[in-house]
């Protein structure tokens, strides 16, 4: 099926005092319809980055250096602020790791809804009623009397439920989800995360899900995309990938032990070694230096992304059909 969105060779650069960082480089990615596309990878990876230039929240000194997000014939990456706001919180909505980055503390919940709902069609009630609705569809108790409440009136969980209600309401085709539940115990994320699947199911819209927790990408994704210093070094479906990771980052972060990833608390394993300078990429392929693999191919050439059958690829000369090592 045609994906929602199709990222092509994007690239993405922080300017600093001491130089550009290049912190996503030549992604190409497509967000499949309909489906929750898991995007993990150790902090700093850029996963966030990704995220962000999907909804056109990059930071100041951030800049796309090359390439492009079609949507729907629109090349997000080239978009004006103006077409930015027109699409933000309507097409394309987010969830935050913290429900307050998304919510007025000053301002009642139901304000909130109203004013997300400022451009949509019907009148006040109509409005109420679907605010209501929405509150009823995250599971919120006594959902009507939440309307009159401010943030700080709700616990964490309840702020993200509403915040989950806010992106949905205005049936957005893509929902990005930064890390949402990593500031929630393990009992309230397993409920947020049942709650998005059902959701997702409900409204079939697409989902990209930032996570640095295996068993919740396990969970909730259909397909995953594994991040390592600015790049997409895996990608495909998510049982395949488990099951027979190809890049030997993903392998580490498995660490074989496919049966434990579905754990509560499993989280990103540490792996030895330290990441590479992002102002002064390798040449070849940027894990090298923590990769028990390596040869010498590894240090002078730059690995594409090699197809590895069933819609996986991997970044790693490994998978490179020439190469005899695998
Ligand atoms: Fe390891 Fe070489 Fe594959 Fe990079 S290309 S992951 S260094 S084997
Ligand atoms: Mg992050």
């Amino acid at each position: 099926a045609e994906p929602l969105v199709r990222i092509d060779g994007l690239s993405v650069d922080f300017a600093t005092p001491r130089g550009a960082i290049h912190a996503l480089r030549d992604i190409t990615l497509d967000v499949p319809r309909g489906k929750v596309l898991g995007l993990v990878g150790e902090s700093g990876c850029g996963k966030s980055t990704l995220a962000y230039s999907l909804i056109g929240l990059l930071a100041e000194n951030a800049r796309i250096a090359g390439g492009r997000i079609d949507m729907d014939g629109q090349n997000l990456a080239q978009l004006r602020p103006r077409e930015w706001r027109a699409l933000r919180g309507r097409r394309i909505s987010m969830i935050f790791q913290d429900p307050m980055t998304s919510l007025n503390p000053v301002t009642t919940i139901g304000r909130q809804m109203m004013d997300i709902q400022y451009r949509e069609k019907g009148g006040r009630a109509e409005k109420r009623a679907r605010a209501i609705e929405f509150l009823e569809q995250v599971q919120l108790p006594d959902a009507a009397s939440k309307l009159d409440a401010y943030p700080h009136q709700l616990s964490g969980g309840m702020r993200q439920r509403v915040c989950i209600a806010m992106a949905l309401l205005t049936r957005p085709d893509l929902l990005i989800a930064d890390e949402p539940t990593t500031a929630l115990d393990a009992t309230l994320e397993m409920q947020i995360v049942a709650l998005l699947r059902e959701l997702q199911e409900k409204f079939g819209c697409s989902v990209l899900f930032v996570s640095h927790h295996l068993g919740t990408v396990a969970e909730l994704c259909d397909e995953v995309a594994v991040m390592y210093a600015g790049e997409v070094v895996e990608r495909g479906d998510v049982a395949q990938v488990f099951r027979d990771p190809c890049h030997p980052y993903t392998q580490a972060l498995f660490e074989c032990d496919p049966a434990r990833i579905r754990e509560a608390t499993r989280r990103l394993p540490t792996i030895p070694g330290t990441l590479p300078d992002l102002r002064r990429p390798p040449k070849g392929c940027a894990f090298r230096a923590r990769c028990p693999k390596a040869f010498e191919r590894c240090e002078t050439e730059h690995p594409p992304l090699y197809d590895a059958g069933g819609g996986q690829a991997a970044r790693c000369h490994l998978n490179d059909p020439a190469e005899d090592r695998a």
